[in-house]
């Protein structure tokens, strides 16, 4: 009888993950309960499909449907938004969460990041520093293993890395452009080990992340945490999966005591109990776990005496161009090999320009895409009008010379950007599902002009052709962000700098929900150093007899 666990933990994806590895190394005894199943990564995921040279008809690599595992629509867990705001929320159930299927990405908020509001009076500052976050954001790296080099750029602090990939010919074009415009390009940084780490190998170059990872080669947290962990920990870890919370529940003081969940096999209703919980369900989950959780103590979400819970939600405004690289047409063939994708980063540029150079405040970062021999479908052998020789040479002229430069930019809370529960509608499991409501404003829209002439420049450059621009589409970024966010002040914010509740010192929530601001930059790095960092202070008050 292990109950009450020293801490409950809810979710598995890169929050939960690190939190549990902390805790557990430093000997608490953990539950962690998941929405989802472990996924069998050689059975449900067609990893290693033929390549197209060992196609009878040479085509293309099939886009697996993903769907099954990374959804927006579905029937059992929908949410709603408002009709001329749709909102795309890209979610995963299983252990590991989105980590089986993220992009890698991985850059550190520097100092300005964190304190925004000090540089040009938005939003929020962060109640903590880039100082005090940087040994996490070390020891973070140095577990999961991120590819990249040093390079000294003003917008992204440099880490420990493990070697680069040589660039591939589309990066140097894009490379050549910028530096004609006088923006410098960095090598990109990815959780992708380049070299054995940790005791997993090193990547093999298959280009076929998103159906799955043989070898573990990129970080996700389901076969690079939590299967180690339950190996290494049997005793203290427990993971239950196919576990879906519907409620904190909080004793007389007003402590969380326990936590109510669904076991999605049987429909049973189940509790289990903690000395503390962390909620690390992904943003927008663990903020709809909080609203759901209501008490006479909190008629209005559990922790959400301010009224902040579900406010202040941000994510990353993408708007990108793709194009034809001329360059690369009738190109003999070259080595493309590498951690898929490109392999490089266009960092925020704006740190080299002088002041009011910009009629809208933060940045943005540019991140590259190349389909490579996955060739557009308008751009499809098949596609391609013509025959004999005359189709050849097409074929020729297009192959693998797409690129898509994309931007993610900081977007400023907002009071009409928000999450609430919809009274009128309820999942599967009858509770009140999640609206949700975002949109660009004035900042944004500046952004987007600016983002979209800075492409179209570079393309030029590049001597790109047949430019098609992709319009803001909310929730593509899957990098929400911010809506039980820390501060140091208990009537503006819901958690204060160790993502501890103001208002329930024993509840910790430890992922992107926690965000002040959302910077310009891929979350994920951010949320396991912060997890990191709370994982030893829950350690700590433990010890102190705090929690
Ligand atoms: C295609 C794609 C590309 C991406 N690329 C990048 C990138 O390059 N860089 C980057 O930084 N980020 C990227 N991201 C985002 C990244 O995946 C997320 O930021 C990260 O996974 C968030 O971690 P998390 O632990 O907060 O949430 P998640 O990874 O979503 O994990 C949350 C877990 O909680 C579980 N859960 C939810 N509700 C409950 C409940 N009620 N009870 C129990 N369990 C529950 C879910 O099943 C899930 O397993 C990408 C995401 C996708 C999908
Ligand atoms: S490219 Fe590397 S990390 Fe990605 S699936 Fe292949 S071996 Fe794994």
């Amino acid at each position: 009888m292990k109950e009450p666990y020293d801490l409950v933990i809810i979710g598995s994806g890169a929050a939960g993950g690190i939190l549990a590895k902390r805790a557990v190394e430093q000997g608490m005894n953990v539950a962690m309960l998941e929405a989802g199943p472990l996924r069998d990564k050689n059975k449900d995921f067609p990893y290693h499909q033929p390549f197209p040279y060992e196609d009878p008809y040479r085509k293309p690599k099939e886009s697996v449907d993903l769907s099954k595992y990374l959804f927006v629509k579905n029937a059992d867990e929908p949410y709603t938004a408002p009709q001329d705001k749709p909102f795309t929320w890209t979610r995963a159930r299983n252990v590991g969460g989105r980590t089986l299927f993220w992009g890698r990405r991985c850059l550190r908020f520097n100092e300005w990041d964190f304190k925004g509001r000090s540089r040009d009076g938005q939003g929020e500052d962060w109640p903590i520093s880039y100082q005090e976050i940087a040994p996490y954001y070390d020891l973070v790296e140095q577990f999961i293993g991120v590819t990249g080099v040093v390079e000294n750029h003003p917008d992204v602090p440099d880490g420990k890395f493990l070697p680069p990939v040589a660039l591939k010919c589309g990066d140097h074009i894009i490379k050549r452009a910028c530096e004609k415009m006088g923006i410098r390009v960095i090598y990109d940084r990815r959780a992708m080990l380049t070299r054995a780490h940790g005791g997993f190998a090193k990547c093999h170059f298959c280009s076929a992340c998103d159906k799955g990872c043989e070898t573990d080669s990129f970080f996700n947290s389901a076969y690079r945490v939590i299967v180690p962990l339950q190996k290494k920990y049997p005793n203290n870890f427990t993971l239950i999966s196919n576990a879906m919370a519907r409620a904190i529940n909080v004793d007389d003081r007003g402590l969380a005591k326990s936590v109510s969940y669904i076991d999605k096999r049987t429909g049973a209703d189940r509790e289990i109990t903690g000395r503390a919980i962390a909620v690390a369900a992904g943003c927008l989950e663990s903020t709809r776990l909080l609203l759901l959780s209501k008490s006479s103590r909190f008629p209005n979400g559990l922790a959400n005496s301010s009224g902040q819970v579900g406010k202040n939600f941000i994510e990353h405004l993408t708007v990108g161009v793709r194009g034809y690289l001329t360059d690369i047409s009738f190109a003999k063939p070259y080595d493309g090999d590498g951690i898929g994708s490109t392999h490089i980063n266009i960092p925020w540029f704006g740190w080299d320009r002088p002041k009011n150079s910009f009629n809208f405040v933060r940045g943005y970062q540019i991140e590259l895409g190349s389909a490579g021999f996955r060739l557009r479908l308008d751009k499809d052998p098949k596609g391609i009008p013509g025959f004999g020789a005359d189709f050849k040479r097409e074929v020729r002229r297009w192959y693998g010379t797409t690129m898509n430069l994309k931007a993610f930019a900081e977007m400023l809370p907002h009071p009409d950007n928000f999450v609430e529960l919809d009274p009128k509608v309820v999942d599967k499991w009858g509770l009140p599902v999640l609206k949700i409501q975002i949109s660009a404003h004035e900042n944004e829209l500046a952004m987007t002009k600016h983002i979209y002439e800075t492409l179209e420049e570079i393309f030029h450059h590049a001597k790109g052709v047949e430019l098609r621009k992709g319009p803001y589409i909310p929730g593509d970024s899957i990098h929400e962000m911010g809506t039980c966010r820390m501060g140091s002040d208990p009537k503006s914010s819901v958690l204060n700098r160790f993502q501890q509740a103001h208002d329930v010192k024993n509840l910790f929530v430890v992922d992107a929900a926690s965000f002040t601001s959302g910077s310009h930059k891929n979350p994920t790095l951010t949320i396991m150093a912060l997890a990191w960092r709370t994982g030893d202070y829950i350690v700590e008050e433990m010890k102190k007899g705090n929690l």
